[in-house]
């Protein structure tokens, strides 16, 4: 499928450059261990690809093993469903740290409604003229004791 592609392609006029083809596929990540494990998207390396990636690949002495990619055409695979999946997974995980931030945020409001009312009970006391202001000091107190020798 791909090289009729590329051939009709380059029929057309395209034979200044590889033709790049996108391969879309429906592989969901669940159908096997080997599809869960691939990226959304991928470079189908070719030993005679000219991206730079393959390029880099045989100057450093590991050629691409594949022949997918070649001098004629420049194929991608994408794995829309599993990128869509992968979003999902994404998505669960952000909403439940969100509600676990919403459960912080309602107990840290509590908690300050409860500091605020403290510091208002405070301050009403501290201003009431019925309450002890203050403290003497150990070295300060006069501390009479009842005697018992009648003095
Ligand atoms: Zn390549």
């Amino acid at each position: 499928m791909i090289t009729a592609l590329v051939a009709e392609s380059r029929a057309a006029g395209v034979i200044d450059r590889p033709v790049r083809v996108l391969n879309i596929m429906g592989h969901r990540a669940q159908e096997s261990r080997e599809r869960s494990n691939k990226p959304p998207f991928v470079h189908e390396p070719g030993r005679t690809c000219l991206c730079p990636d393959c390029h880099r690949a045989r100057s450093q002495g590991c050629p691409p093993r594949g022949s997918v990619s070649n001098s004629r055409r420049h194929v991608d695979t994408w794995l829309p469903t599993q990128r869509v999946e992968h979003l999902e997974n994404r998505v669960a995980v952000e909403e439940q740290r969100n509600a676990e931030l919403a459960a912080f945020r309602v107990q840290a409001v509590s908690r300050l409604a409860a500091q605020y009312d403290e510091i208002t009970r405070l301050r009403g006391a501290l201003s009431s003229s019925s309450t002890v202001r203050g403290f003497v000091k150990p070295n300060e107190a006069a501390v009479v004791w009842p005697c018992n020798d009648g003095t």
